[in-house]
């Protein structure tokens, strides 16, 4: 069936936004004037803490010295601006053919969607990041936050997203970067190309259409050849 659509995961998908949030939290730890800087190796393993502030208690733990809970709560918020504040200043990149496959895809007349359960600020932040507009003017349906209940691994996300474009999932191709995203848009029904991302490139990805290193090399005819 004709490709109408093509739906895109944010986080490590259109943008590597963990090396964001490491280099805010980098930064904020230098601010406090701490002996803390965690590598991509170090950051790779504090992902498996959900939470910014749970994440800094594992470290804390980890090293045996650090803030007490209530600095830690303050040094989050602070965090949380200089993430904000790398992304007002331009200071993160889409990935290798994001920009020019959505530009590809808009001039063709398909329908552009993002399904993610980052925060609708968080996507916001980022279009204004990496096209200077707001998503709702790249984007024809923004799928993102607390809009469904059951978050990715489960397909809720992307029916939403499906449903909005009024389109069956035959119709659609999905962008991932992670196991738990691929099997999300796979349970919709979805086709997808799986883009590993830095911090998920270990991940199982065998039940992807195509697994590719970034979509450099990925045109919009390959897009229509895979649907
Ligand atoms: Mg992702």
């Amino acid at each position: 069936m004709a490709l109408k659509a093509l739906i895109f995961d944010v986080d490590g998908t259109l943008a590597e936004t963990e090396e964001a949030h490491r280099q805010a939290f980098n930064a904020t730890f230098a601010a406090h004037g701490l002996d803390w800087h965690w590598n991509q190796q170090d950051y790779a393993r504090l992902l498996k803490v959900t939470g910014g502030k749970e994440r800094m208690a594992a470290h804390r733990a980890a090293v045996g010295h650090g803030p007490d809970d209530a600095t830690i709560a303050a040094m989050h918020k602070e965090k949380t601006a200089a993430y904000g504040d790398i992304l007002a200043r331009g200071g993160l990149q889409a990935r290798p053919g994001v920009l020019r496959l959505i530009e590809e895809a808009r001039a063709a007349g398909l329908l552009l969607a993002i399904a993610t359960t980052t925060s609708p600020g968080n996507v916001e932040a980022l279009a204004a990041c990496l096209w200077g507009k707001p998503a709702g003017q790249v984007f024809d349906v923004i799928a993102a936050g607390d809009v469904v209940k059951a978050k990715k691994p489960a397909p809720d996300i992307y029916l939403f997203a499906l449903e909005h474009l009024a389109l069956p999932a035959a119709q659609a191709l999905a962008f991932e970067d992670t196991w738990n995203g691929l099997h999300s848009a796979k349970g919709a029904g979805l086709k997808v190309v799986a883009t590993p991302s830095v911090y998920s490139a270990g991940e199982d990805f065998a039940a992807a259409h195509r697994v590719l290193p970034d979509l450099g090399c990925f045109r919009l005819v390959d897009a229509l050849a895979l649907a």
